[in-house]
């Protein structure tokens, strides 16, 4: 897969319009400039590939904004080690800065066809992730507690199952509200076996977070 000089440079752009909107992370920041998001989308979208905005990635679904991912990652303060859950892999471009950041990535999909490519891409590109096929809202009970959560679809509430996957002192970061419109990105930490703590952070627009659909839709 081919990463060019012009490549490298967009994306050296894309880093420095991404911290001017307010992204202090350092290890946030060098992961998005480590990751060519161009081979993310397809070769005739090359030019909007460092542009911060969502992109179309087939199936109705979006990779999401950089802003967004940067966002989101620097609210989970991920330490070397972590043991990560993202909800919504997607172009699975997410997960990849979750591995950077030196989390042990596990991600859901539950678009069968999205996973697949996913899958086989991100091998590809030497990622070694834990991807799943399945739902999201159920999380995976199996493989948890989890130090951080990640929520990349709009939530229209807080999944409980995904709570009681938290490490206590852990958290979660998923945007909540209406699904149509924006949701209120929330930060949600675990303060022991019952109490949960609750910050907010301003509006977001992701695709919704779907529920007992079949997964094949
Ligand atoms: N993290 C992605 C952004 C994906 S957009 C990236 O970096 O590209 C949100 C994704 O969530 C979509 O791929 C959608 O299919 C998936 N999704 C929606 N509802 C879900 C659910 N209940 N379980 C798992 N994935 C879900």
């Amino acid at each position: 897969m081919i990463d060019t000089y012009k490549h490298k440079g967009m994306r050296k752009a894309l880093v420095k319009e991404v911290e001017a909107k307010g992204i202090t992370d350092k290890a946030v920041l060098e992961a998005i400039g480590k990751i060519p998001r161009h081979q993310f989308l397809d070769s005739s979208f090359d030019r909007f590939a460092y542009k911060d905005v969502a992109f179309p990635i087939g199936a109705g679904q979006t990779i999401s904004q950089p802003y967004t991912v940067a966002f989101q990652s620097q609210l989970l303060e991920i330490k070397k080690g972590d043991k990560v859950l993202e909800i919504g892999t997607g172009s699975g471009y997410q997960a990849c800065v979750l591995a950077e950041l030196g989390a042990k990535v596990y991600s859901i999909e539950r678009q069968r066809k999205l996973f697949d490519k996913t899958k086989v891409f991100l091998s590809k590109l030497g990622y070694r992730l834990n991807l799943f096929y399945g739902d999201g809202y159920k999380g995976l009970p199996t493989y948890g507690p989890f130090d951080r959560i990640i929520v990349t679809a709009g939530a229209p509430e807080v999944p409980k199952d995904l709570l009681l996957q938290l490490k206590i002192g852990g958290w979660m970061v998923i945007p909540i509200g209406d699904q149509q419109k924006e949701q209120i990105m929330t930060k949600i930490q675990r303060m022991s076996e019952l109490d949960y703590a609750q910050q907010t952070y301003g509006n977001f627009s992701f695709v919704p977070m779907l529920k007992n659909k079949a997964f094949d839709q």
